[in-house]
């Protein structure tokens, strides 16, 4: 069954129009549903029809080979190998790679913690609480170290399983870029389920983005940016609740096998790359707002917007030209540096 996720965590602002411009250019978009979500690109230029379709091509075949249910995918045989070393794409290989770094890297990010995922029932939506005893069971198979990626093989301890969905949609963005660029596209704006890909800027002016606010309805403000990936994730957006009102999302912390539970309501993550921004937005939220600090002083190829579950924002440096608060909203703005 397919989860529809009607969840737009960054906001396009400005609505498109057709525009006659020094640029003598023209909008053109493509609408599809891919890699459980809703896909928009929007492209300006001369003859944008031609890009936005091999655009959209690349991404979904991208989807069929990293989807973690359908049965032809890279994924699913790496998956259902049990422990045999499996040849895949090149490109499923590399991003394996990086996963494997990032995890590495942020100690948050985790792309074997799918069994738990499916155990808190977030893969299938019936949702449960599981016991301790079976959390900490199925933490065992959980670890970047037991998969082994070797050229274009890559092989997965038994009981060892591995999914790419928070960076998957990043990555394809990324692939969706590359190829509007190569023919000839200048000025887009990619919607992926939220994911923003941004090339270029409009009409020569900063794109105008709303940071979605995690409380209630509406933007907390406005970013300026252009040619950019601004990937924000949440807890709002998949979560369960029990009897008892306990609520519970779909981040896991890998440490202890729960829900992320650290303080941040929302992360939004501006990079050059999409996978890096799709990657860093998970591993951020799970990080909370003292190790994300610590993590941008030792990395700085990324800026991020924190918004903390008591509303307070939280903005590196580079973004703080480019954030404006909305009005209405009335919480305290810090920055890091
Ligand atoms: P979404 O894709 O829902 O917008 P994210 O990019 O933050 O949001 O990815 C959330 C997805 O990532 C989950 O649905 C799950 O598949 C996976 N996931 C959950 N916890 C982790 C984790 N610690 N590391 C990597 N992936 C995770
Ligand atoms: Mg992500």
């Amino acid at each position: 069954m397919k989860r529809i996720k009607f969840a737009c965590l960054v906001m396009v602002l400005l609505s498109f129009t057709a525009c006659a411009s020094k640029y003598n250019s023209v909008q053109h978009s493509t609408e599809f549903f891919a890699m459980d979500t809703y896909v928009n690109f929007t492209a300006y230029g001369e003859n944008p029809e031609d890009a936005l379709g091999l655009a959209k091509q690349r991404f979904i075949e991208l989807e069929k080979l990293w989807s973690v249910t359908d049965e032809n995918s890279d994924i699913y045989a790496i998956n259902h190998a049990n422990g045999k070393s499996v040849t895949v794409n090149e490109q499923t290989a590399d991003l394996i790679s990086y996963a494997l770094q990032t995890a590495n890297k942020t100690k948050t990010f985790e792309p074997t913690i799918y069994p738990v995922m499916t155990a808190w029932g977030f893969t299938t939506d019936k949702n449960r609480v599981p016991s301790a005893e079976e959390i900490r069971e199925l933490l065992q198979n959980v670890g970047s170290e037991k998969v082994a990626v070797e050229g274009n093989s890559v092989r997965l301890e038994n009981g060892v399983q591995l999914d790419l969905g928070a960076i998957g949609k990043g990555a394809a963005g990324d692939e969706a870029v590359r190829i509007l660029k190569e023919n000839g596209i200048r000025s887009a704006l990619l919607d992926i389920g939220g994911n923003i890909q941004l090339i270029g800027d409009k009409n020569g002016t900063d794109w105008r983005l709303g940071i979605r606010n995690p409380f209630g309805e509406g933007s907390v403000g406005v970013l300026e940016i252009s040619d950019a990936a601004v990937v924000t994730s949440g807890n709002y957006e998949r979560f369960f609740t029990d009897e008892n009102g306990n609520v519970y999302g779909h981040i896991i912390d890998p440490s202890t096998g729960y829900p992320a539970d650290s303080g941040l309501a929302s992360v939004t993550i501006v990079a050059s790359e999409g996978k890096r921004a799709d990657a860093l937005s998970t591993a951020v939220f799970i990080m909370g707002l003292e190790k994300a600090t610590e993590f941008w002083r030792e990395n700085r190829n990324f800026e991020m917007i924190l918004i903390s579950q008591n509303g307070e924002i939280h903005l590196t440096e580079g973004l703080r030209e480019r954030f404006s608060l909305n009005s209405a909203y009335d919480r305290k703005v810090y920055d890091i540096v």
